[in-house]
């Protein structure tokens, strides 16, 4: 189990039926409970599973799944019919769960007991069909689920739960997630935009903006003794040239105001509960700030990168679909080890079959995907944007190793999700560019990678781990019921500009549009 995710519960239910006799529920109850409990000692699932009984009617399905409904700490459900249950007495269950549903197709005998094996015993291990009359009704219905089949006690079985195990509390979280916009869209800018509206519908989370003169308030309650406490945990935490701490130079009066700045976004996170942010370079209070002290002197990157490896949602320009997706990805990989971060596609390298897109931003990128220990902490001089001034920032370099890179799009009829495997390759130095990076090339080249991507409409932006497979965004495209779009190492232009195409019908066919 995960400490992060100890509040939570997956609820398992085994269908069954009474016309075996109340012996046989007897023992698929006691097989059940053995099951879930071997399962919770596994070691693999990061969030335990609550055996919730067996279930031999409609009226006995439709009250767990009301009650699944109504826990909060319930963030799924997974099903398992260890005998045949009939399945039109999942049906009206079925229609009031709208939590995540895992369909686990397995036995509690791993093998046919060949010598001993009588009908009693076949009334006892009959899911071989039973999940097929469950998995009738769920086709029938049309309902979103995932299919896990294999022995329970695999490794392989658990992981494909524990995956959607860490999705579905990730989905639970975004149902009850605000985002702040402190700024606007960037003037302009078409992809990092979409329908708010449909997005709480669809995706869970809610979008606010917020006017700077509503951020002073907070802004003037910090103590400078706070600051001055905070600036020194800065010079504890991160690598920095001695210099930094001269209190009565340039440098250090920066790395003040972006402590300042870190301490007043933390206080307005805390006072709206909002899981995460977007900044906009354009939109930054008082233009007086040098002389007033009053607002932000600079897009408050540093406060940014920290936030976010707490796991807060980030999106820069106003990018609220990244702040948001960036949130799921951190929260669903709490515990793994590699990191996530938000990126930006920011200039190319051509170089043969080793062309790779550099990533970075002007400063937000997350210390999660450091490669080493300790950041760097530096003040340099930032001209893009509203504010021509120095300001601090982290450096480093990312780990390399595989990830996978994901965005979402507003397709004006709905949704569209793009995941892309990708390599992280080692950077040259980059002694001019002094800001966090990551150097990718794209799957199954750099050629065919981007080209999918940008076809697709993908953004510029994008939320990054290395801790995440294809099953995470296959699943939560699955429980949002939006489009995917995989880009990987089988990727064709010719291929993927067929899917393209299909989707393009499928979804002005489906009723159910974003
Ligand atoms: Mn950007």
């Amino acid at each position: 189990m995960i400490k992060e995710f100890d509040n939570l519960e997956v609820w398992f239910v085994t269908g069954a039926q009474l016309l075996y006799g109340g012996d046989a529920v007897v023992q698929v109850d006691g097989h059940s409970q053995k099951m879930v409990d071997g399962m919770n000692e596994s070691g693999v699932l990061p969030i335990k599973l609550v055996y919730k009984g067996t279930a031999n009617s409609s009226a006995e399905v439709t009250d767990i799944m009301v009650r699944a409904e109504a826990e909060p700490k319930c963030v799924g459900v997974i099903t398992w019919m260890h005998t045949f249950s009939p399945a039109k007495m999942w049906i009206h269950g079925m229609q009031k769960l709208r939590k995540p549903l895992l369909h686990l197709h397995t036995q509690f005998n791993e093998e046919i007991p060949w010598d001993t094996m009588d009908m009693d015993f076949m009334n006892l291990n009959q899911s071989a069909h039973g999940d097929r009359e469950f998995g009738y009704i769920l086709a029938r219905m049309r309902k979103g689920h995932k299919t896990v089949v294999g022995y329970w006690k695999d490794e392989k079985t658990l992981g494909h739960i524990a995956v959607w195990e860490r999705v579905a509390a990730a989905w639970a979280d975004a149902q009850d997630c605000r985002i702040i916009r402190f700024g606007d869209q960037m003037n302009n800018v078409a992809v990092t935009d979409g329908d708010k509206v449909e997005a709480e519908l669809r995706l869970g989370y809610h979008v606010d903006y917020m006017a700077f003169s509503d951020v002073m308030p907070f802004f003037d309650s910090i103590k400078d003794s706070d600051v001055d406490a905070l600036t020194k945990e800065y010079f504890r935490l991160y690598d920095h040239n001695k210099e930094l701490e001269d209190k009565t130079s340039l440098e250090f009066k920066k790395i003040w105001n972006s402590a300042k700045a870190e301490l007043a976004l933390r206080a307005v996170l805390k006072a709206t509960g909002a899981k995460g942010f977007t900044t906009n370079f354009d939109d930054l209070g008082d233009v007086n700030v040098e002389k007033t002290g009053r607002g932000f002197d600079q897009i408050p990157g540093l406060a940014s990168q920290r936030l976010m490896a707490e796991g807060y949602g980030f999106g820069a320009e106003g990018d609220w679909k990244t702040a948001a997706l960036f949130r799921t990805v951190w929260y669903m990989t709490q515990g793994l080890p590699e990191g996530c971060s938000f990126l930006e596609d920011y200039t190319l390298n051509f170089d043969g079959e080793r062309s790779a897109i550099l990533q970075a931003h002007m400063l937000e990128i997350c210390p999660l995907i450091a490669a080493e220990s300790k950041p760097k902490l530096e003040v340099h001089h930032l001209g893009i944007g509203i504010r021509k001034t120095p300001t601090a920032r982290l450096v480093f370099t990312s780990k390399t190793g595989s990830g996978m890179a994901a965005t979402i799009v507003d397709m004006g009829n709905r949704f569209r999700l793009i995941a892309a495997d990708v390599e992280c390759i080692k950077p040259k130095p980059l002694p001019k560019l002094p800001v966090a990076s990551a150097l990718w090339i794209p799957k199954p080249n750099f050629e065919i990678g981007a080209a999918a991507w940008i076809m697709a409409g993908g953004t510029h932006h994008s939320a990054f781990s290395y801790d995440i497979t294809p099953e995470y965004w296959e699943d939560y495209a699955e429980i949002a019921d939006i489009e995917i779009l995989h880009i990987n190492a089988q990727t064709t232009v010719a291929n993927f500009k067929q899917e393209l195409r299909i989707n393009e019908v499928y979804y002005m066919l489906n009723k159910s549009l974003k």
